[in-house]
């Protein structure tokens, strides 16, 4: 799924993505075989429940402004000071991708 159906938009770092829509995807498979029902019209909503959708739709809209504001000669010494300070105060995200569950 990853490539295909959408990845990072900001950086382009894709392989984190597409190893989490493979958890994602087999959750589905499975929930599918256990209702007998194969439509999948579920797997929309499911995407933007997970951590992935919030992880793909926080990146979108990063890049969406990023892309917007390119331009100007302050943004990108302002993009660089407010990630830092984001870094800095931001506890380490969660893995995208746990081998466990
Ligand atoms: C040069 C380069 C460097 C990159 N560096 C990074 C990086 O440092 N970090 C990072 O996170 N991401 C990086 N990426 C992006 C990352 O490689 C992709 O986002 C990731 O591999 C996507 O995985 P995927 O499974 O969606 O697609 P893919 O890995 O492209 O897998 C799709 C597979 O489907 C097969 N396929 C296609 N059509 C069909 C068909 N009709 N029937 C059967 N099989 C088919 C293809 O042959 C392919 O094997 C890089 C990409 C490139 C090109």
């Amino acid at each position: 799924m990853g490539d295909a159906a959408g990845v990072d938009s900001l950086f382009g770092e894709g392989i984190g993505p597409a190893l989490a829509y493979g958890q994602l995807a087999a959750k589905a498979i499975c929930q599918a075989f256990q209702r007998k029902e194969f439509s999948f019209v579920n797997f929309r909503s499911m995407l933007e429940k997970s951590y992935l959708g919030r992880y793909l739709m926080i990146r979108w809209f990063t890049a969406e402004i990023s892309y917007r504001m390119a331009g100007r000669a302050w943004f990108p010494p302002f993009i660089w000071w407010l990630g830092k300070l984001l870094a800095a105060l931001s506890p380490p995200p969660d893995r995208l991708f746990s081998p466990q569950s």
